[in-house]
């Protein structure tokens, strides 16, 4: 049979906040010249599939004539009869209970005051119908504001989709909240912060003041902005961030903003570059539209690594304060937790992108490692490669404009595509660098870049103290749920620490500790915290179906510290480098 084509349909979703009841939201879905069978389902997002099917409830059908029905096919998938193509469809979300604290700034929540609908928690589509648009309808509270990177219908209350892409990624926000902006090269960007109870005042100008120097600072290293509005949804009482096409969730608790306006704008110009790097030059694994849970990618390592050093480095360019004074020291810290963690240094950096979300903590073996700071330790080398190799005249400032022009919406880099676009922009050979780093494992010969631009650095080895002095003890190891089996295994931070060397395996289910058995990662945490220089921690764990108990001695935990500085006698252009890359240009 034909699949009737529904690209001129349109469907209407209506979202009800009853403030009577907070425990979710209603979801109505008014279909019209639809096919008289067919399947709806929830869009998995590529990095946080919070999997919120799971939290639908009370799917039916209304207004239909006799014979219509729904019934779940899958996890995230409802079958549909639909006589005539006419009917309305209604669900429920029902928030998780009990709500989640701190909460994730992406997840929806509802409260008196407003909270978080719509986007990719909310819609139901048509699969294999991803260009039918939609029509949003909002009933809140009447002293509610709405606010969504959606454009709007006429109203504030109403929004239009092109397709469900633009859907699923244009978040809702609803309630009493404060509303700024500014404009950079001509385009709106609209900043909220939502304030829970009580919440602590702070310096609002700053806040925003910051969001618009970074802004300004990623207009002139791409030459344009792409978008024609862009928002900020900033929530109090909550931590994390989700970037979208247009608009970003972000969690930023007043009480820290209280101390230090600009103390969430790390987080903020991460999530807003990725509007770039990871929205608009995207990794070719990902789908736009797809109810089955995505697969991995293996770009995350330029995803993810250049998203967080543009963050440090537009911060930098404009003047703002980092914690870290200088380029210098800055590189010198993550040079320090990239050897810290070993996994970083001995898997490739496709390996470890490809296992940043992939939900099995396994994937990594009995290492642990970290797409982001991978990443941003081999952006900083081949910004180091460009710099030498064309005299200073191109950086990783050309490789990030020619990705985007290379890589437009819709059409996807793989992670060898960088490596041609940085041969490209610095007309040097890198394949040597991305079999060693990015294709294989190896640590990166750091010395030899930092010398060419006329820096050293140094390598102390010592046991890390806590703010007291006091020798901190080596809890290198993680617990966590695995929900196939109900079971809790553990997972190792690096497989030579002491809960390595003792016969830890990542994998191994945990039973008991110290002969009390154990529920869960915060039942774990909590003893571990316990744990002292000397102890020795008996873990009863099963492998294979065999249980046995392993003895850990509590070690010191041993660490790395990098300090890279100028070397004053390096060559006069070395030197040259070095003073325009520490000026951050
Ligand atoms: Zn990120």
């Amino acid at each position: 049979m034909r699949i009737p084509d529904l690209a001129i349909i349109l469907i209407q979703y209506i979202i009800r906040v009853d403030s009577a009841d907070l425990s979710g939201f209603d979801v109505e879905m008014r279909l019209k010249d639809a096919p008289p069978a067919f399947e709806i389902a929830m869009n998995a997002h590529p990095e946080y599939d919070d999997r919120y099917w799971r939290y639908l409830r009370n799917m039916r059908i209304e207004g239909a004539l006799p014979g219509a029905t729904v019934v779940r096919s899958d996890s995230a998938v409802w079958r549909v009869t639909l006589p005539g193509g006419e009917g309305t469809i209604r669900y429920r979300i029902v928030f998780p209970t009990p709500p989640e604290s701190p909460r994730a700034a992406w997840r929806p929540f509802l409260s008196p005051t407003g909270g978080l609908m719509g986007g990719p928690h909310a819609f139901l589509y048509l699969p294999g119908h991803e260009n039918v648009g939609a029509h949003v309808t909002v009933q809140v509270p009447p002293s509610w504001q709405v606010i969504s990177s959606l454009p709007t219908d006429g109203s504030d209350r109403s929004f239009r989709a092109r397709d469900v892409a633009e859907l699923v990624e244009g978040p809702i926000f609803a309630g009493q909240y404060s509303n700024w902006g500014y404009e950079v090269n001509g385009v709106r960007h609209r900043v909220v912060y939502w304030r829970a109870p009580g919440a602590a005042a702070f310096d609002s100008v700053a806040f925003v003041r910051g969001l618009e120097l970074v802004t300004q600072g990623a207009a002139r290293l791409f030459g344009a902005i792409p978008w024609s509005e862009y928002t900020f949804i900033f929530q109090d009482s909550a931590f994390g961030g989700l970037e979208h096409a247009t608009s970003v969730t972000l969690g930023a608790p007043s009480a820290d903003l209280a101390q230090d306006p600009q103390s969430h704008l790390p987080e903020a110009a991460h999530e807003f570059f990725h509007a770039w790097n990871l929205m608009r030059i995207r990794p070719i694994e990902y789908r736009t539209v797809d109810y089955r849970p995505q697969p991995p990618s293996a770009g995350l390592w330029f995803s993810e690594g250049l998203t967080i050093f543009y963050a440090d480095l537009l911060m930098r360019r404009a003047g703002l304060p980092r914690d870290d004074t200088t380029r210098s020291a800055h590189l010198g810290h993550i040079l320090s937790r990239y050897l810290n963690q070993p996994g970083n240094t001995v898997l490739s950096a496709e390996r470890v992108s490809q296992a940043a979300y992939a939900n099995n903590p396994m994937a990594l073996g009995d290492y642990s490692a970290s797409t982001h700071l991978q990443g941003e330790v081999l952006g900083a080398m081949l910004d180091f490669i460009i710099r030498d190799a064309t005299d200073g005249k191109r950086t990783i400032d050309d490789v990030m404009r020619l990705m985007d022009q290379r890589y437009p919406p819709g059409q996807g880099y793989a992670s060898a595509d960088v490596g041609r676009v940085v041969a490209e922009v610095c007309s040097c050979d890198v394949t040597p660098f991305f079999d060693r780093h990015v294709r294989g494992g190896g640590t990166v010969d750091y010395r030899r870049y930092l010398a060419a631009m006329g820096l050293t650095a140094t390598v102390t080895d010592g046991m890390a103290t806590d703010r007291d002095g006091a020798p901190t003890p080596d809890v290198g190891v993680w617990v966590w749920n695995d929900q196939s089996e109900g079971t809790l295994r553990v997972r190792l931070a690096r497989p030579d620490n002491g809960w390595g060397r003792a016969g830890l395996h990542t994998g191994d289910r945990l039973i008991a500790v110290n002969g009390r058995s154990v529920a869960s990662w915060p039942e774990f945490r909590a003893q571990a915290r316990q744990f002292r220089v000397g102890d020795t921690v008996q873990m009863e764990i099963s492998r294979g179906g065999t249980p046995t108990i392993v003895a850990v001695p509590i070690a010191v935990l041993q660490q790395k510290t990098v300090r890279v500085a100028a070397d004053p006698s390096a060559t006069p252009k070395a030197q040259r480098l070095r003073a325009a890359w520490e000026a951050g240009q």
